[in-house]
């Protein structure tokens, strides 16, 4: 899967957001996104995953432009986003939080794929009959990155997956997307400076009020 935009420019009530943004992300390449808060990382996404229209420019999903392909759609493409705040179901055990995606989305190979989660990392497997509201912070960041895996078997955009999160987390979390790359799962991972991405990625997009750059 690889992701191509072109000169995007996203408009939030009115207000330029993203300012002629380029970005590519080639097959199973991670790729970090750089900036501050408020920045636009966060938008950037939410345009990929189709949550807010482009004023113009153009993202492509394997060569296939996005303008007309509904937000719900992505999942079935396999591309899948991982927001900051981890919104999980509170009542819902973390098993059924992470099925939740496929059965939103008809995932038929579902159980298949829970068993590669539940692989490469097994401490959900552990604590996937306990209800989201009774799991600790990280735990959540786990489950969180376990539903995002359930559709997003090409393309995974995770905002900020390392914000707030203890040492031992964060080197879980990073030991944990090294079997993405050779899954073939492309990624774009934000951060807000480089310290947590320098040693995964491939190479760095820089965003600054609205406008990228390469390295
Ligand atoms: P953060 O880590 O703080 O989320 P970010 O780089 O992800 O930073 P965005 O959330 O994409 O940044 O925000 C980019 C800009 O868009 C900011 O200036 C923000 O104030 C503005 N913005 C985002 N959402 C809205 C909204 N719903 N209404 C108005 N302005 C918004």
């Amino acid at each position: 899967m690889t992701l191509s935009i072109e000169a995007l420019n996203v408009a939030i009530e009115g207000i330029p957001i993203l300012r002629d943004v380029s970005l590519e992300v080639g097959e199973g390449a991670m790729v970090g996104l750089i900036g501050r808060n408020g920045a636009g990382k966060t938008t950037l996404m939410r345009a990929i995953m189709g949550l807010l229209p482009p004023e113009s420019g153009r993202i492509r999903i394997d060569g296939r432009d996005m303008a007309a392909v509904p937000s719900y759609r992505r999942a079935g493409l396999g591309v899948s986003y991982m927001p900051e705040d981890r919104r999980l179901i509170p009542e819902l055990t973390a098993e059924e939080n992470v099925l939740l995606p496929a059965w939103a989305n008809g995932i038929k190979d579902a159980a298949a794929r829970l068993e590669w989660i539940y692989a490469i990392m097994p401490e959900v497997r552990e604590f996937r009959d306990r209800r989201a509201l009774q799991l600790s912070g990280g735990q959540q960041k786990l489950v969180a990155l376990a539903r995002a895996l359930m559709p997003g078997r090409k393309l995974l955009l995770l905002d900020e997956p390392f914000e707030g999160v203890a040492p031992v987390l964060s080197r879980r979390l990073a030991e944990v997307f090294g079997p993405l790359r050779q899954a073939g799962v492309a990624v774009v991972l934000s951060e807000s400076d480089d310290t947590h991405s320098a040693d995964l990625v491939d190479r760095v997009y820089r965003i600054e009020r609205g406008a990228v750059t390469v390295g």
